[in-house]
C-alpha cells in the first residue's frame, strides 16, 4: 500500500472516531436511562490458548513471563502443557481467539495437529510465537523454514535490536545496540512470502515479523528476548496484534519520582554546574533545580513525588543528627536560608513527599548490623520529619540505591509504621528488594510494591523500549531522576555503572541542549503519543493500582461486537481493533484517544458504567 493511501486511511479513522465520540456525548446521556434495563450479558468469555511444555527448561522464563504478562492485561486464558503430548491431546480450539506459543518443543506436534492450529488460524484465529520454535509443518504458518536442520541457531547478525514500525506507538527507528543485546538467540530461518518486518538485528535479519494467513494472523519472535520482564509488554502486543479484537484494563497512570531530593546538598562547587551557573551544589538546588522542574511540571501537567533523605554520613548508630541537612545554605534578599528544609517545605505543597532515609545507607543487614540500628534511625527520622514541619508522615519508601533486604523491610514496619508502598527497581535482584512486580511486597505484604522502571533526563533508545514496554503491560510508567544527575560524568565517578551524564551535558545548555530540556523533549514527544496517561504521585498511583487489582473484567467478542462487563465504574481501557475496522460506536464509554499502530487500529477509553457496548464498523 502507497503511502498516500495510507494517510487517507488515517485520516479516515481520526474522523470516524472523532465522529462517534462527539456523538456519544448526545448520546450518552439518553443511553443512561436506558441501562437500567441492561440486558445484554457476557456469555461465553473470550479466551487465550496457552501452550508451553514442562519439560523444556530454556523456556520456562518466557512462559513466567507471559502468565505475568496475562495477569497485568487480565487476559482470559487456558493453559495446555505439551509434557505429557500426545498422550493428553490440545482437544477443540474453536472457543479460543488466540493461541500463544511458547516453547521451543513445538516440533512434538503431531501432523494433524499442525493442521488443526492452520484451519484456526485461516478461519480468523490469531498465533503469538513468543519463543522461537520450529515445526515443518508450521511453516506456511510462520513465513519461514529451517536452513539446516541439524544447526538450528543462527551465528552471525543475532546482535543488537532495531524496530522497524511502530509496533507500539513511538517504536519506530528504536535502535538498541549490539553491546546491549549480544545474543537474541535467532534460528537460522530462510523466509518466504509476504509479511511485515517488525524488528530485526542490527545486521538486517528479521527478529519479530506478522504475516497474514489467509483470515488469521500470526506473529513470530525468533528470540528468547520475550523472557525477559522488560519486554513483557511485547508478549502483551503480540496477542493484540493478531486478534481480530483484543480488550486490556490498564491501571493508567505515570509517576515521576525526585530520588535524593530534597537532600543534605552541601554547598560545594562541582565543575560542570559552576561553570554553567557559578552556583555551588546547595545553590544550584535552590535556584535552578527546583524552579526548573518546578516549571516543567506546569507547563506539562506533571505531579512528583521526591525521595527525602536528611543526610549522607556513614553513622548507623547514636548519636543521629541533622547536621548535613543543615548544612546547604542559599542567599534569598540578603537572608541566609536552609536549602534543604526549605525546598522540602516548599515542594510538599503540590508534589508529594516521601522517603529515602535518615541517611544513604541501604537497610540491608551487612550495613546496619543489625535491626535496632535501622529502627532507631528510622524512628529518629520520623521525630525530625515532624519537627522539621515536613507534613503528614510519609507514605512511600524509597530504598536509597535502591537496595533493600528483608530485615530492612521489617524495620521499615516496625520503625517507620506510615509508610505503606515501596518504590524499588522494576528489574535487577530479587534477594536485595529490586526485581519487583506491582503488587504486595513479597517479604512483607503490609507494603505495596510500586516499582520504577526507567531512570535518568536523557531517555535513550533502550530506556525507551522499557518504557513503552511497561506501557504496554499496564498502561503505566514509573520513572526516577536525581537532581544531581548532570554531576555524575564519567570524569566524576570511578564505577561506569555509575555515570549518569555520559556526555558531559549541562543542566540547561545555551542552545537547550542540556539535560533539562532533553528530558522536557522527551515528555512533550511522549504526550503526544500517550496524551491519556494520567500524570500523579506515588501516593495517588498506590490508591489507582489498589483499585485495579480489584477489577473484575469479562468480555465478549461477537461479529461486529464487543460485550465488555466490568465490576467498577471509570475503568480505562485500550481496545485493539483489526486495521479492517475503520470504526467505533461507543455506548457507556468516552474516547480519550486514538491512534494507529503498526497493526493494529487502538482505542483508549473510559467505562462510564459496569457494562459496555462497542459497535464495530
Ligand atoms: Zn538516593
Amino acid at each position: 500500500m502507497n503511502f498516500i493511501i495510507r494517510l487517507k486511511m488515517l485520516k479516515g479513522l481520526c474522523k470516524t472516531i472523532c465522529l462517534v465520540a462527539i456523538l456519544l456525548l448526545f448520546a450518552s446521556c439518553r443511553r443512561q436511562d436506558e441501562n437500567k434495563n441492561f440486558s445484554v450479558s457476557v456469555n461465553t468469555p473470550s479466551k487465550i490458548l496457552f501452550i508451553y511444555d514442562t519439560g523444556d527448561p530454556y523456556s520456562s522464563a518466557v512462559v513466567e513471563n507471559a502468565r505475568l504478562a496475562f495477569k497485568y492485561a487480565k487476559l482470559s486464558y487456558d493453559e495446555f502443557d505439551l509434557s505429557n503430548y500426545p498422550n493428553v491431546g490440545i482437544g477443540n480450539l474453536q472457543p479460543y481467539y488466540a493461541i500463544v506459543l511458547a516453547t521451543e518443543f513445538i516440533n512434538k506436534l503431531s501432523k494433524e495437529d499442525c493442521l488443526r492450529i492452520k484451519s484456526f488460524v485461516s478461519s480468523g484465529g490469531g498465533l503469538a510465537v513468543i519463543y522461537r520454535g520450529y515445526n515443518e509443518n508450521l511453516s506456511d504458518l510462520f513465513g519461514v523454514r529451517l536452513k539446516d536442520k541439524r544447526n538450528l541457531f543462527a551465528t552471525a547478525g543475532n546482535s543488537g535490536l532495531v524496530f522497524k514500525v511502530d509496533f507500539l506507538p513511538m517504536l519506530g527507528e528504536t535502535v538498541i545496540s549490539d553491546s546491549i543485546i549480544r545474543d537474541l538467540s535467532m534460528f537460522n530461518f530462510i523466509h518466504f512470502g509476504e509479511k511485515q518486518i517488525i524488528a530485526t538485528s542490527s545486521a538486517g535479519a528479521p527478529v519479530a515479523w506478522i504475516l497474514r494467513y489467509s483470515l488469521g494472523k500470526v506473529i513470530y519472535w525468533n528470540t528468547s528476548l520475550l523472557s525477559d520482564r522488560l519486554f513483557r509488554g511485547f508478549i502483551t502486543q503480540s496477542i493484540a496484534s493478531v486478534s481480530d479484537k483484543f480488550v486490556q484494563p490498564i491501571a493508567n497512570f505515570a509517576v515521576i519520582f525526585i530520588d535524593d531530593f530534597p537532600t543534605a546538598v552541601p554547598n560545594v562547587k562541582k565543575k560542570i554546574v559552576w561553570e554553567e551557573f557559578s552556583m555551588t551544589m546547595a545553590e544550584f538546588h535552590y535556584f535552578v533545580f527546583y524552579p526548573d522542574m518546578l516549571k516543567l511540571a506546569d507547563e506539562l501537567n506533571l505531579k512528583y513525588t521526591a525521595g527525602l533523605v536528611f543526610n549522607y554520613g556513614a553513622s548507623i548508630e547514636p548519636p543521629f543528627h541533622l547536621t548535613e541537612w543543615r548544612m546547604g545554605k542559599a542567599k534569598v534578599w540578603g537572608k541566609e536560608i536552609e536549602v534543604s528544609r526549605a525546598l522540602a517545605k516548599q515542594f510538599k505543597v503540590r508534589n508529594e513527599l516521601g522517603f529515602h532515609g535518615y541517611n544513604h545507607i541501604s537497610l540491608l543487614n551487612d550495613e546496619w548490623k543489625n535491626i535496632e540500628n535501622m529502627k532507631n534511625a528510622l524512628r529518629y527520622a520520623q521525630k525530625k520529619w515532624v519537627e522539621e514541619g515536613l507534613g503528614e508522615l510519609p507514605i512511600t519508601y524509597i530504598p536509597p540505591t535502591n537496595l533493600i533486604d528483608s530485615i530492612g523491610v521489617q524495620a521499615i514496619s516496625q520503625g517507620f509504621p506510615s509508610i505503606k508502598i515501596i518504590a524499588g527497581l522494576y528489574s535487577g535482584y530479587f534477594d536485595v528488594g529490586q526485581g519487583r512486580e506491582f503488587g504486595p511486597e513479597p517479604w512483607n505484604d503490609k507494603f505495596y510494591c510500586i516499582p520504577r522502571v526507567s531512570a535518568g533526563f536523557l531517555i535513550d533508545d533502550y530506556t525507551k523500549v522499557t518504557i513503552l514496554s511497561e506501557i504496554a503491560m499496564l498502561g503505566v510508567w514509573t520513572h526516577f531522576v536525581h537532581p544531581d544527575d548532570i554531576i555524575y560524568t564519567p570524569d566524576e565517578v570511578e564505577n561506569p555503572e555509575l555515570v549518569r551524564n555520559w556526555f558531559y551535558l549541562p543542566w540547561r545548555g545555551k542552545n537547550r541542549e542540556g539535560l533539562y530540556f532533553k528530558f522536557k523533549e522527551w515528555l512533550v514527544n511522549f504526550k503526544k503519543n500517550y496524551p491519556f496517561l494520567r500524570f500523579m504521585t506515588c501516593k495517588e498511583a498506590y490508591s489507582e493500582i489498589k483499585k485495579f487489582d480489584a477489577l473484575g473484567i469479562e468480555y465478549e467478542f461477537r461479529e461486529h461486537e464487543i460485550i465488555i462487563k466490568t465490576n467498577q465504574k471509570n475503568v480505562f481501557l485500550t481496545v485493539q481493533l483489526d486495521p479492517r475496522y475503520q470504526g467505533l460506536e461507543v455506548t457507556n464509554a468516552v474516547i480519550w484517544h486514538s491512534a494507529k499502530t503498526a497493526t493494529t487500529n487502538l482505542v483508549i477509553l473510559e467505562a462510564k458504567d459496569e457494562t459496555i457496548i462497542l459497535k464495530l464498523k
